[in-house]
């Protein structure tokens, strides 16, 4: 499976790409899988909280990004973006699946 860009639509590789969402202290919101420069937040930039896609797809990182939100959860945030959490978990989910049955090209090559 291949990753698209939620901001211009076109396809984002494990190296260019981003998994952001917006941090104000309070909540999460705006989960999105783009390329780096495409966040496109409309916020201070200091609130702008990201993990690179290369990360986030290896199972260590995948794990890590899980216990950050059992960190905010635990600090009383609230979520306000479910939709986006649960899609660009399915995506980077459904990536590590094929990944681990072999479908998918290793990180670097083409396809
Ligand atoms: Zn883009």
């Amino acid at each position: 499976m291949k990753f698209y860009c939620e901001t211009c639509g076109n396809e984002v590789s494990l190296e260019e790409g981003t998994l952001s969402w917006v941090d104000d202290g309070n909540s999460l919101d705006c989960f999105r899988i783009t390329h780096k420069n495409d966040q496109n937040h409309n916020c201070d930039p200091r609130y702008v909280a990201y993990i690179h896609l290369w990360i986030v797809t290896g199972l260590s990182g995948f794990v890590k990004f899980t216990e950050l939100l059992a960190d905010h959860w635990e600090k009383g945030y609230t979520l306000k973006d479910v939709k986006g959490l649960k899609r660009a978990i399915n995506q980077i989910g459904t990536y590590i699946w094929e990944k681990s049955k072999g479908k998918v090209p290793s990180r670097g090559e083409t396809g």
